[in-house]
């Protein structure tokens, strides 16, 4: 098989590991710079171009879009899936699970737990906002950030008012989010490949005031055992946004397992240095039973 990996970097250990599995595998990968890609969409017979050449005869590509470039990222990855390319993620899906918002929608409309969350415009409504969810100390999020950026506690009503202010000032979208205490600064990252959760970890926050478990909030990941419950909401929410790979994070809270984010594009760094697991040469099996068809894609089904 011939794998296109779109990614920015080819350095990156993510990008690394799914050529080494790609090779090791009796495939050819190359890295593609997603933002050097060119496209003629006007054409019946839709192309890509890449540094002076049609990106021609790729079976699969692996896309590995940054949150900083999710627009351009998903137009090519459709441009990808016109000509008919096997795309691991297909870009609907992509799009969907960058907006938090809408990934929370959709996970909430099929029963999946959450923490309380609320998103309004006007500052007028920020006092009955504050209470609807269950009033400090409470999480104000930005819709698109990442890595434990723009994830703020606030511990009053006063301090929630002033941020809020300030981000609806700056025209940022927002959303107000019950705090899970009880959570003790961790989650759960679930790596989901198709029907499977094919390893997990436990991450800690390990600064102190820190609530954050992100890995590059200075986060400790260990190996975890996850419940069925855990698994099959892992695997349902993954299916729920229509991705076949899927980083889902996890909390643990007095009312069971709640939801926090679905990742599209989960980093393979953390989870394989911490279980040890070859996700990459997972990622690789999954792509080679797509293309024989063994593996149907995703699109959202729930
Ligand atoms: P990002 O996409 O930037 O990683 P998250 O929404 O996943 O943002 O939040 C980052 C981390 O902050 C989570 O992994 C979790 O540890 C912590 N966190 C976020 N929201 C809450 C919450 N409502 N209650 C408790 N901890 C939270």
């Amino acid at each position: 098989m011939k794998i296109a990996i779109l990614s920015r970097k080819h350095n990156l250990y993510s990008t690394r590991r799914l050529i080494e599995a790609a090779t090791t595998r009796g495939h050819q990968a190359d890295t593609i710079d997603t933002m050097r890609c060119y496209m003629n969409i006007t054409s019946a017979r839709p192309t890509i171009h890449y540094k002076g050449s049609e990106l021609a005869d790729y079976d699969a590509v692996i896309p590995r879009v940054g949150a900083s470039v999710t627009f351009y990222g998903a137009a090519v990855v459709r441009q990808l899936e016109m000509m008919g390319v096997f795309c691991l993620n297909d870009s609907v899906a992509i799009t969907r699970a960058r907006d938090k918002l809408r990934s929370l929608q959709l996970l909430s409309k099929k029963g999946i737990g959450l923490p309380i969350t609320g998103f309004a415009h006007s500052l007028d409504e920020i006092q009955d906002l504050i209470k609807m969810v269950g009033g400090p100390p409470l999480v104000i999020k930005f819709l698109e950030g990442t890595q434990g950026i723009g994830v703020i506690l606030v511990e009053t009503s006063k301090a929630a008012r002033s941020v809020l202010e300030a981000f609806f000032g700056l025209k940022v979208n927002i959303m107000v989010q019950e705090y899970i205490k009880e959570a003790g600064g961790a989650d759960i990252r679930c790596f989901v490949v198709g029907d499977k959760v094919i390893a997990a970890m436990k991450r800690q926050a390990n600064q102190p005031e820190e609530f954050r478990s992100n890995l590059h909030r200075g986060g400790i990941a260990t190996p975890v055992e996850i419940t069925e419950e855990e698994r099959n909401m892992a695997i349902r929410s993954a299916h729920i946004i229509g991705l076949n790979v899927a980083g889902v994070d996890i909390v643990r809270s007095n009312r069971g397992p709640l939801i926090m984010e679905v990742n599209a594009s989960p980093g393979l760094e953390g989870i394989e240095k911490t279980t040890g697991i070859d996700v990459a040469g997972e990622i690789i099996k999954f792509i080679e039973r797509g293309i024989d068809g063994t593996e149907k894609e995703r699109r959202g089904r729930g």
